[in-house]
């Protein structure tokens, strides 16, 4: 049986709430033999300030370096607002994210037919969507410098951002989302605004040139930013895998997120360079939503980002992309069952728990097996 290091960050809030039914799902597939996960545990945001003075423990980022995968919960809350700025809980995600030289971000916008009528979007638009957004996520504007604020003397002030990409930045961008689409329907949509900015220029260039010489068999077009938010809400499912740079893949994932509904069901990974042994990516896999304090400890929250975020583990560094699959299908099936935790339940009360959830996912997968 393959053995796996997955090292756990259950994180503040609901983490350890939506991380607990993973868990169930790990347990399980070690007794079942299709795997063994040997997970450790450590502490993010605030109670590793809490417990350490620090958004992340040296020793915690140590086990996160050596493992295979992170499973990532939630950080921050109310209780932390105020600690200095360094410590703050998404500090300990940032340094996860910078140590890990985590510059792919992957967030799926799928949506499961149970939940088509619950997107702001008609029916026929968003039924059986199946979208990867891929975002380069340590460069361009968010990074780049200067990175100022001038006072100029005469009652103004000026404020600089400097959106900076290099040729390496993008190439390795670009080769992940190339990568995925072999996997998926082969076809990647590029977008930047080489219309009015150097780097969109640079950016379209380099993917152009990428696809030639390394991915012909892909089909790639390349979109406008801006129209590309247009056609992701008019007819997303012209879509498969979008490559972007940091600001664009920051807005249009969010756009993207939308189509799908609640915040509760979207998972996502950040992967780094391949290891030149063992060709395996740094990988964090999180859901994407924050630690919801309103609902923390009242069994409220939705598990099946987090689940899903593991399925995406399974997928990107286990190799166990079939038991990914059963596990879409899996949450799919609960869903289509009718079963709605408070944020999917529309205007109807809510007839699952956390565990509830997760438990009936469990089942499912094991109907699966
Ligand atoms: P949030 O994502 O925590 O919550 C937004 C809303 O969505 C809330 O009403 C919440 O109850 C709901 N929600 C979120 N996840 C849910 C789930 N799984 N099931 C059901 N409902 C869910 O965002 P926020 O309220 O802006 O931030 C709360 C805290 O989380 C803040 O401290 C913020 O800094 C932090 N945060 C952390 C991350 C992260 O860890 N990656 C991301 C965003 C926000």
């Amino acid at each position: 049986m393959a053995s796996y290091n997955l090292f756990l960050l259950p994180g503040d809030g609901i983490g350890p709430e939506v991380m607990a039914e993973v868990e169930k799902i790990l347990a399980w597939f070690k007794a079942k033999g299709i795997a063994s996960f040997n997970t450790d545990r450590g502490l993010v945001g605030g109670c590793a300030y809490d417990a350490h003075g620090a958004a992340i423990s040296e020793a915690d980022m140590e086990k996160a370096m050596a493992a295979d995968a992170v499973l990532f919960g939630a950080v921050g809350g109310p209780k932390w607002d105020k600690v200095p700025y360094d410590v703050r809980p998404e500090a300990g995600l940032l340094r996860l994210r910078k140590d890990l030289g985590l510059f792919a971000n992957l967030r799926p916008a799928i949506c499961y037919p149970a939940l088509a009528d619950a997107s702001s979007l008609k029916k026929d638009v968003v039924e059986g969507l199946d979208i990867l957004i891929v975002r380069e996520l340590t460069g361009g504007v968010y990074f780049g410098e200067p990175k100022t604020i001038t006072d100029l003397g005469n009652g103004q002030k000026r404020g600089i951002d400097t959106q900076v990409y290099d040729t390496f930045e993008i190439e390795r961008i670009s080769r992940v989302a190339f990568e995925l689409a072999k996997t998926r329907k082969g076809k990647v949509s590029s977008a930047e605004k080489r219309n009015v900015m150097k780097t969109g220029v640079l950016w379209n260039e380099i993917v152009t040139r990428v696809h030639k010489e390394e991915y012909s068999s892909i089909q790639l077009e390349h979109v406008l930013a801006d129209n590309c938010a247009m056609q992701l809400v008019r007819w997303p499912k012209q879509y498969d895998v979008i490559v972007t740079d940091n600001l664009f893949g920051d807005v249009l994932s969010d756009v993207a997120a939308m189509l799908t509904g609640s915040l509760g069901m979207l998972p996502s990974a950040s992967l780094g360079a391949p290891d030149a042994k063992t060709k395996r990516r740094k990988a964090l896999y999180e859901p994407v939503h924050g630690s919801a304090p309103d609902i923390a400890g009242t069994g409220a929250a939705n598990p099946i980002a987090m689940i899903a975020s593991f399925g995406m583990a399974l997928r990107y560094s286990f190799g166990l992309g079939e038991w990914a699959d059963k596990l879409d299908q899996a949450i799919s099936a609960v869903l289509a069952k009718g079963l709605r935790t408070k944020d999917i339940a529309g205007d109807k009360p809510a007839n699952a728990t956390t565990s509830q959830m997760g438990e009936a996912i469990l089942q499912e997968i094991q109907a699966l097996a």
